[in-house]
């Protein structure tokens, strides 16, 4: 078993993927660690720098693009870059971890494309785009334009979900749960 291996899960924002990862990392035995995202948007709730992201500024982002630290980043949002950090992955391999990504669409098949044996692309499905809206809502951490800006970009997502390897409906949580860990240690045994 060779553990340099990358989980990409990937969804429209409010689908329950963080839901899933975060069961991944705290409630299973896998090998598995958090690839840390950096972002440029502001920290959301309880959100910590260092855990959840590292919170940068626009301008600190884009030194770092300059400095060519990235895999791969977008700009998800006008203004709001996201990206994975070269170190992250290199960090989590040393720690003799997998890694596990949760990012979007494009930054998760860019890493597939990156990294194409190494990889296991999920997608997370919400059951419908009404419950998708409902759960968006009931977050209540985001304002109305920025909900109907994840939901205009939730529907070009969604067409691009058989490009990953795997795709789990997210109706019932236990469910998908155990999807997703079933899937995650089967790959981590080949
Ligand atoms: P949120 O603001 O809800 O935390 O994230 C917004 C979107 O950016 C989500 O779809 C999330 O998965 C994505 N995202 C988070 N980190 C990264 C990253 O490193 N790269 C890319 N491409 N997208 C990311």
């Amino acid at each position: 078993m060779d553990h340099r291996k990358l989980f990409v899960f990937s969804a429209p924002s409010g689908s329950g993927k963080t839901t899933i990862v975060k069961h991944l990392l705290h409630n299973t035995d896998l090998p598995l660690s958090f690839s840390i995202s950096a972002t440029s948007r502001a920290p959301r709730g309880e959100e910590i720098h260092g855990k959840d992201y590292y919170f940068l500024s626009v301008e600190d982002f884009k030194n770092k693009i300059e400095k060519d630290e990235f895999l791969e980043f977008e700009e998800v949002y006008i203004d709001n870059f996201y990206g994975t950090l070269k170190s992250e992955v290199e960090r989590i391999w040393d720690e003799g971890k997998a890694v596990l990504f949760d990012i979007d669409v494009i930054g998760g098949l860019n890493i597939m494309k990156l990294f194409p044996n190494e990889t296991l692309g999920i997608f997370v499905k919400p059951p419908n785009k009404e419950e998708l809206e409902k759960r968006l809502r009931g977050r209540g951490t985001e304002s109305e334009d920025k909900i109907i800006m994840r939901l205009a970009k939730a529907d070009e997502e969604m067409s691009k979900a058989t490009f990953f390897d795997a795709i789990i409906t997210n109706d019932k949580l236990e469910i998908a749960k155990e999807e997703a860990y079933q899937l995650v240690k089967k790959f981590l045994q080949q």
